[in-house]
C-alpha cells in the first residue's frame, strides 16, 4: 500500500528533498515540525515534536483525528517528560496546533519517561483515559510507586555481578535511586488495556496494535494498513538503535532474544509503510532498517563470542562491544547492554556463566 503523499503546503519548502540513509528514504526531507506546529503526514495524522534535553533533542508525538461520545478531537500518542522543556513545547502546541481542540485519549507506546512522562497530567487536564499494554502499564506504576531513597542492596549486588569496583558503585549510589518518578507525573489509577492484535477505531480509521519486546516489556506499535502507516515508538528508529538492556528487574530474562524476535515479527509487515519513529524523521524502508538492526546485533554477538576465549566479566567486554569510551555517566547503560548480549550467548548455549564471590564471568561453552 502506497504511503500518503506529503502535505501540499510542504512542497514549497526549499528543503523538501528526500534524503536516503542506508536504504531509507525520508519523504519529508529535512522538514520537521516547528514548536506549536503539527505537520499532516498522512490522512488524519499529525506529527509534532516535544523538546527533550540531552542528545536525543526531541521526541515525536502523533496527533490522530478521533471522535468519542463528547465529539471530535485528537487521540494523542506519547507525551514527553515532566520537564520544563517539554511543558514549554506543550504550551506552544496548546496555543498552536491544539488550540480549540480536545484530546479524546492518551496512548502510551511504552513506559519510558519521554513517552508517558506527561500522560497523567494530560489525562487529568483533558479528563480522558490512558491506553497502554498491561506490561507497560504495570511496570510504569511499579516504578513510580517505588519511592525509596536508598539504593537497594540487590542493585548493588547486580553491579558487583557485572564487575563494578567500589568507586563505580559509590559514584552510582551518590546519583540517587530511581529518577523515574521525578520526570513522570502521577499516572491515573486505572487505564484501558491494549493487547497485541487489538484494532482501535480512531476517527473511523483502523489502527492495529503490534506488540514488540526487548527495549521495554510490551511495547505497542500502531499499524494503519489502509493508509500504510506504522507508528513505531522506539521499536524501530531510523538513525540510532534502541537500548536493549538486561536489568535487575528480570536478571534471568533474555531481552536481546525478545528484541531479535520482535524485529523478525515486524519484518512480516509490508515493506513500503511510512514508519513514524519516536526519534528522528518518518521514513520508508522498514525492511532495510530491520535487517540492519538485526545484523548489527548478530555481528556484535559473534565478536563477543570470539572474545570469550577466556572468562570475562561484563565490564571487561565494553571494548569488544562499543567503540566509544565508557565513562561513569554511561556505565549503567553500557553494563545493561553488555549483559543483554552475554545473556543471549548463554541462552543460545554459546557461553557459560560462573559466579565467584558474587561476580559473574562468561566463557565460551
Ligand atoms: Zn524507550
Amino acid at each position: 500500500m502506497a504511503t500518503a503523499s506529503p502535505d501540499a503546503s510542504l512542497t514549497s519548502d526549499e528543503s523538501f528533498v528526500a534524503t536516503s540513509h542506508r536504504g531509507l528514504t525520508y519523504p519529508f526531507g529535512r522538514r520537521t515540525p516547528q514548536p506549536g506546529e503539527a505537520m499532516t503526514i498522512a490522512p488524519g495524522l499529525g506529527w509534532a515534536r516535544i523538546a527533550l534535553p540531552g542528545s536525543l533533542g526531541h521526541i515525536n508525538i502523533w496527533l490522530i483525528d478521533d471522535a468519542d461520545a463528547a465529539g471530535g478531537g485528537v487521540a494523542l500518542v506519547d507525551t514527553g517528560m515532566d520537564l520544563p522543556a517539554c511543558r514549554e513545547s506543550w504550551a506552544a502546541l496548546d496555543a498552536g496546533a491544539m488550540a480549540g481542540r480536545r484530546l479524546t485519549r492518551v496512548i502510551g507506546t511504552h513506559l519510558h519517561p519521554d513517552h508517558i512522562g506527561l500522560a497523567g497530567w494530560l489525562c487529568r487536564t483533558h479528563d480522558v483515559a490512558l491506553w497502554m499494554t498491561r506490561g507497560e502499564w504495570l511496570t510504569a506504576r511499579m516504578l513510580t510507586a517505588d519511592q525509596r531513597d536508598e539504593t537497594p542492596e540487590e542493585m548493588v549486588a547486580f553491579w558487583r555481578g557485572a564487575g563494578w569496583d567500589d568507586d563505580q558503585i559509590a559514584h552510582a549510589k551518590a546519583r540517587g535511586w530511581r529518577q523515574f518518578g521525578t520526570v513522570v507525573t502521577p499516572l491515573p489509577l486505572g487505564y484501558v488495556r491494549m493487547r497485541d492484535g487489538d484494532v482501535l477505531d480512531l476517527g473511523g480509521r483502523a489502527w492495529r496494535v503490534v506488540v514488540g519486546s526487548g527495549h521495554s516489556p510490551e511495547h505497542a506499535c500502531l499499524l494503519n494498513e489502509v493508509d500504510g502507516v506504522l507508528i513505531a515508538g522506539d521499536q524501530v528508529l531510523p538513525r540510532i538503535s534502541s537500548n536493549v538492556s538486561l536489568s535487575v528487574t528480570e536478571p534471568e530474562g533474555d531481552p536481546l532474544g525478545d528484541w531479535l524476535a520482535s524485529l523478525a515479527k515486524l519484518r512480516e509487515l509490508p515493506g513500503d509503510l511510512l514508519v513514524c519513529p519516536a526519534h528522528g524523521e518518518p521514513f520508508t524502508g522498514l525492511h532495510a532498517r530491520l535487517d540492519a538492526l538485526r545484523d548489527e546485533h548478530l555481528a556484535r554477538l559473534d565478536e563477543l563470542y570470539a572474545y570469550l576465549d577466556t572468562p570475562r566479566r561484563a565490564i571487561d567486554c565494553f571494548g569488544a562491544l562499543f567503540s566509544r569510551t565508557i565513562d561513569q555517566s554511561v556505565i549503567g547503560l553500557a553494563t545493561g547492554e553488555t549483559l543483554a548480549h552475554l545473556r543471549r550467548l548463554e541462552v543460545e548455549g554459546r557461553a557459560r556463566r560462573r559466579t565467584d564471590n558474587g561476580v559473574w564471568s562468561y566463557e565460551r561453552a
